[in-house]
């Protein structure tokens, strides 16, 4: 099993595409308090674009990240982020971007 596991495992995070770089905790002090932020990276292939709904072919690239910084459940009584980039995708056929979508998001409260 790998780290990322474990790290979904703690943090309760069921979306396997969601995935952690070597350098993935930081301790950040925010009002005089410690806290934890996690860097997570979702990438997977998307089915289709989300603009023109065309299946994914040779004309989908990977384009950018988005990342956003969502609140989760408290780490041994630490507020918690976990800041997410998001893969985002270029599709030829409609000549726009999308970002992949997580099921962590729309349950915990984002931070803009
Ligand atoms: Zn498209």
């Amino acid at each position: 099993m790998s780290h990322s596991y474990f790290t979904r495992k703690l943090l309760t995070i069921k979306d396997k595409n969601i995935y952690f770089p070597p350098d993935y905790l930081k301790e950040v002090n925010l009002n005089g308090l410690t806290s934890f932020i996690f860097k997570g990276i979702l990438s997977y292939q998307p089915t289709h674009c989300e603009r023109c709904g065309t299946l994914f072919d040779s004309k989908f690239k990977k384009h950018r990240f988005k990342t956003s910084r969502i609140v989760i459940p408290k780490v041994s009584l630490h507020d918690t982020f976990l800041e997410l980039k998001k893969q985002r995708y270029y599709c030829g056929h409609s000549q726009s971007t999308f970002t992949l979508k997580t099921s962590l998001v729309e349950k915990n409260r984002l931070i803009s």
